[in-house]
C-alpha cells in the first residue's frame, strides 16, 4: 500500500522536489499541497487537494504523512495541527530557536512527529563516523565545519553543520554552544583549545557542502559530503514518512531512530 503524502511548503525548492516524488513514485501518493497565502495559487492545476491552511486539508485527507520543509514558525504551526488531528509529520525545516525545538519535543508526545537536519544518507552516516575521528586523534587535533549553500539560504550556520558540530563537540567531552566560533575577525589572537569553528559561505546555486577539517601537527584530514541535488534529501524525508506512518507518538524521532 503506498504512504499518502501531504507536502507544506509545496511551492518551495525542496517542497517541489518532494510532491514530484510523491507522484510519481509508486511507493507514496500526493495526497495534498499546502503553501502560504500568497503562493497557494501558483499550486492551481494541481491533480490533488491543494489549501493555505493544513488543518482545513486535514479534515479531507485524515491519514495521510505530512511532510514540511518551510520555515520554523511554518513548520510549529504544522506540528501543532499535527497533534490536533493526530496526523504523522516529518519536518526538515531548520533554524529552530532552543525554546521552538522544545515545542516541538512537547508536540511529539501527542502526533508521531520526525525531525532531522539533513535527510541524506551519507550526512547520516558521517554522524556517525566523524565523532570517532575526533576521539581517534585526540585533543591535538584542532576541528573546523566549513559549510557552503545557496544565495537563497535564510538560516546560518546550517542546521546540518551544527548537527555535525554537536556530535564532534560531544566527542570531546564539550557543548557546541560554549565552543562554537562562527566569527573571526581583527585582532583574534591565538585559537583557544576548546574551540570548534562553524564558517558559512554562500553562493550561486550550491545545493549544499559541508567539510569537517581535523588539523594537527605536521597533516590535515578534510572530509566533505557535497549534496549534488536536492532528491537525496527528498527521497530521505519520504523514506521517513513511509518510517513514521505506524509509529506511536512519545518522542520527537530522528534519523538515528530510523536506521
Ligand atoms: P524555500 O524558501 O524554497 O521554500 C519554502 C516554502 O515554504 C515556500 O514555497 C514558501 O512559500 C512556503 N511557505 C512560507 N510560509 C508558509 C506558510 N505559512 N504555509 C505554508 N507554506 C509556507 O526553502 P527550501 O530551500 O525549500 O528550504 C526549506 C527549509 O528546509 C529550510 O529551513 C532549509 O534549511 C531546509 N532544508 C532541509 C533539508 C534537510 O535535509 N533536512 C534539506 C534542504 C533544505
Amino acid at each position: 500500500m503506498s504512504t499518502a503524502i501531504i507536502v507544506v511548503g509545496a511551492n518551495g525548492r525542496m517542497g517541489r522536489t518532494i510532491s514530484h516524488l510523491a507522484a510519481t513514485e509508486p511507493a507514496y501518493s500526493l495526497a495534498g499541497m499546502v503553501d502560504s497565502k500568497e503562493r497557494v495559487g501558483e499550486l492551481g492545476g494541481a491533480s490533488c487537494p491543494v489549501s493555505a491552511d493544513l488543518g482545513e486539508l486535514l479534515t479531507k485527507v485524515p491519514g495521510a504523512v505530512i511532510i514540511d520543509f518551510t520555515a520554523p514558525a511554518v513548520s510549529l504551526a504544522s506540528a501543532r495541527a499535527a497533534a490536533a488531528a493526530g496526523n504523522a509529520l516529518v519536518i526538515g525545516t531548520t533554524g529552530f530557536s532552543e525554546a521552538e525545538k522544545a515545542e516541538l519535543e512537547a508536540l511529539a508526545r501527542r502526533a508521531p512527529i520526525f525531525w532531522a537536519s539533513n535527510m541524506s544518507i551519507g550526512v547520516n552516516v558521517l554522524r556517525k563516523i566523524l565523532p570517532e575521528l575526533a576521539r581517534a586523534l585526540g585533543e591535538p587535533y584542532d576541528i573546523e565545519i566549513v559549510e557552503i549553500h545557496h544565495n537563497r539560504k535564510k538560516d546560518s550556520p546550517s542546521g546540518t553543520a551544527l548537527t555535525l558540530g554537536e556530535g564532534l563537540a560531544e566527542a570531546r567531552g564539550w557543548k557546541l554552544n560554549d565552543v562554537r566560533c562562527s566569527a573571526r575577525d581583527g585582532i583574534i589572537g591565538a585559537r583557544p583549545k576548546a574551540q570548534i569553528g562553524i564558517q558559512a559561505v554562500r553562493g550561486g546555486d550550491v545545493v549544499g557542502v559541508h567539510t569537517v577539517y581535523f588539523m594537527g601537527p605536521g597533516e590535515r584530514i578534510e572530509v566533505s559530503h557535497h549534496a549534488h541535488s536536492r532528491e537525496t534529501f527528498a527521497q530521505g524525508a519520504l523514506r521517513a514518512a513511509a518510517w513514521l506512518a505506524n509509529k506511536k507518538p512519545g518522542k520527537l524521532y530522528g534519523m538515528a531512530d530510523m536506521f
